[in-house]
């Protein structure tokens, strides 16, 4: 199924290492992404995936679970993507999704795509639901990652949801602000029933869960039966052994 058009995309728009930038070749680690990153992956790998309630504030999702930590060298490769013109970031992204969050087997080769071999476990989903833009013609990065895994999961992809008002970019919110600003702004487009859907939310970067809580609410009065969102990174205080030693402390190290 669309075998070809992803063969054309794969020749188009070479794999290259989300976090690098490097040609993907044939020992590329689970297909998308470079041996030199590996360290990098599994140091800033989200283990287990789920979020702790205890570091967001969520509200009507049944639970939330992210890829990665969002620092450094993920927090980079999302800039990239988001920002800097390189949406081809999404695919490689949305394969460690999948490879990670839902145990996917990793790509045998850069061009290919992991695979999902154990559908049974993904039935409590049926439909993929992206965070809409905040405004229009920005923030495409959430549909690409739906898109990409619900080819991986092998689960539709829907784009019920919209923003009813204007909202100030979270990014300088604290937790309170963030709740005000997010709640009641996305809504379901007329029309729209979700009756019996059990949806997987997917965003960027989860960081207080506002966001993704005030979309589920709106997918919940939609109809859906339940909403668990996923991000490539979730915004956290990183573990202390998951911290990069501190410039002094390495110079340290070598002196002696
Ligand atoms: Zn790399």
């Amino acid at each position: 199924m669309n075998a070809l058009p992803e063969r054309l995309a794969a020749l188009i728009w070479p794999r290259r290492c989300p976090f690098c930038g490097k040609l993907l070749g044939a020992d590329a680690v689970a297909g998308c992404h470079c041996r030199n990153c590996l360290p990098e992956v599994e140091r800033l790998s989200h283990d287990p995936p789920r979020l702790p309630a205890t570091e967001h504030e969520f509200y009507a999702v049944s639970g939330a679970a992210s890829a990665f930590y969002y620092a450094d060298t993920v927090r980079y490769a999302i800039l990239m993507c988001k920002g800097h013109g390189n949406p081809w970031y999404a695919r490689e992204l949305a394969d460690l999704m999948a490879v990670r969050v839902f145990g996917a087997q990793a790509a045998p080769a850069a061009a290919g795509r992991p695979a999902y071999t154990a559908p049974g476990e993904l039935k409590p989903y049926t439909l993929i639901v992206p965070v809409p833009p905040r405004r229009p013609g920005t923030g495409t990065m959430p549909r690409l990652l739906a898109k990409r895994l619900s080819r991986i999961l092998d689960i539709p992809v829907a784009y019920p949801l919209y923003t009813t008002r204007k909202m100030q970019p979270q990014k300088n919110l604290d937790l309170n602000a963030r709740l005000r600003n997010t709640r009641g702004a996305y809504a379901c487009r007329r029309g729209t029933d979700l009756s019996g859907m059990r949806v997987l939310l997917v965003d960027d970067i989860i960081t207080t869960g506002a966001t993704v809580s005030a979309c589920a609410l709106a997918l919940l009065q939609g109809g859906a039966v339940s909403v668990f969102a996923v991000s490539v990174a979730a915004k956290e205080d990183l573990p202390p052994n998951k911290r990069l030693p501190k410039q002094g402390q390495t110079q340290e190290k070598q002196s002696k």
